[in-house]
């Protein structure tokens, strides 16, 4: 009896050892070193006879050269001696820009699923297909498992794949019972429930805390979330400061997904930095609402084309929306562009240029939503956002003048990063 107690313990123990074992494989494991350091590419390239936009507010340089030494740029102008060693990069007639950020993406579809492990020829055509063929040399994750942003962000960093520079937000959190519906009908109801939904300000400053500390780079809160068709539910105003106090301590920022009013205004009062979204529901906000975020500094992601195609594209629901990027834009207030691609699964960005253009945005707003802007709010503009020497040599070529044409900054033609021409048509 007693060596069959003995038997039965000894089996728990391994049962148990061995899930513990699985878990940390899984789910820690591929956390492990969140942060590799950016390596810069070796050697001389030249981008020459190019249209260069080297900022959205100076004038475009309009047959110039930018030379690229190990990993910066060395120099762009008109008049740029290239040396004999340098490597030339295909343009004809290119246009070039800085590189472009996408400040709202995902990495929740299936395909991402157990990243360590993945081969690298598909992780690189996935990270190609989502963002180096649009342009994007920076992007921000607003919300995945960690485990696969950490092992997708390292294997990238360590030069095993082509891909953009991520920033992440870790884990999203939601308010009390606030898990979106949309959420609740495609994930399996075990993931939901484990999905940080603090109840009380000091258990939302413990889920940043730990965000931040396996090596997230901003939080993102639910401030309203579409808990059901029709209906938001707001984060209390006591979680979402206590959220966004813990994140400033860290010298980080917040990104809110505000819905409706009351998610506007949680994430205005609670001092939110970027709304991650424009509120798709904008009954009652008014434009006094709209002018305090331009007096916080607030930042906007408007994602159009996620609301046109994933809820309806009838005016009665998108006209109001674009008349609040026009309004907030108006007042001062700082737009960032965003996709939310990942939840979105069609990755093509014409649409939202488009999409921009009909809230009256011109070339030179979208290149700095795709620029200088992102760059600013994440702290870069001494490393990104323009081409400068001394900068990072991130840069997105493209085939057509975006200033004859807003889509045309959808034709991209090759991608650098960090002086290394990642990605070609
Ligand atoms: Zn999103």
């Amino acid at each position: 009896m007693r060596k069959f107690l003995f038997r039965s313990l000894l089996a728990l123990c391994l049962i148990a050892l061995l899930l513990v074992a699985a878990v940390w494989t899984i789910e820690f494991y591929p956390q492990r070193n969140s942060h590799p350091p950016l390596k810069l590419a070796k050697g001389t390239l030249a981008i020459e006879h190019a249209r260069i936009y080297v900022s959205p507010t100076d004038a475009p340089i309009a047959d110039g050269t930018v030379l690229i030494r190990d990993g910066l740029i060395a120099e762009v102008g008109p008049n740029v001696v290239i040396p004999a060693d340098a490597q030339k990069v295909a343009c004809n007639g290119c246009v070039v820009t800085a590189g472009f950020w996408n400040a709202h993406v995902h990495f929740t579809e299936p395909k991402w699923k157990w990243a360590e492990w993945k081969a690298a020829d598909k992780l690189d055509a996935q990270l190609a297909d989502m963002f180096l063929s649009r342009g994007f040399t920076t992007v921000v994750d607003l919300g995945s498992n960690p485990a696969e942003t950490f092992a997708i962000r390292r294997r990238v960093e360590r030069g095993e794949v082509r891909g953009p520079y991520i920033y992440t937000a870790g884990t999203a959190l939601y308010p009390p019972h606030g898990i979106p519906f949309y959420l609740k009908e495609t994930l399996p109801g075990w993931m939901t429930a484990i999905m940080p939904q603090p109840a009380t300000p000091v258990a939302a400053q413990a889920v940043v805390r730990r965000n931040l500390g396996s090596g997230a780079d901003v939080t993102k809160l639910f401030t309203g979330s579409w808990v059901e068709r029709g209906h938001v539910l707001p984060m209390p105003l006591n979680i979402v400061k206590a959220a966004v106090e813990t994140t400033h301590l860290n010298g980080k920022i917040v990104f809110a997904h505000p819905s409706n009013l009351a998610g506007t205004q949680a994430a205005v009062q609670g001092g939110v930095d970027v709304l991650a979204h424009v509120p798709d529901d904008t009954r009652g906000i008014t434009p006094e609402l709209f002018t305090t975020m331009v007096k916080q500094n607030m930042g906007m992601v408007p994602t159009l084309k996620m609301f046109t195609t994933t809820v309806t594209s009838d005016p009665h629901y998108m006209d109001p929306m674009y008349a609040e990027v026009w309004q907030f834009k108006a007042d001062g207030g700082t737009l960032i562009f965003g996709t939310d691609v990942g939840y979105m699964t069609d990755y093509s960005t014409e649409q939202e240029f488009t999409e921009l253009g009909k809230c009256g945005l011109g070339w030179q707003d979208v290149l700095a939503m795709l620029t200088t802007s992102p760059a600013a709010r994440l702290g870069q503009s001494g490393q990104k956002g323009t081409i400068a020497p001394g900068k990072l040599a991130d840069l997105t070529i493209l085939s057509a003048d975006p200033a004859v044409e807003l889509t045309n900054f959808s034709k991209v033609q090759a991608v650098v990063r960090s002086g290394a021409v990642i990605w070609q048509r």
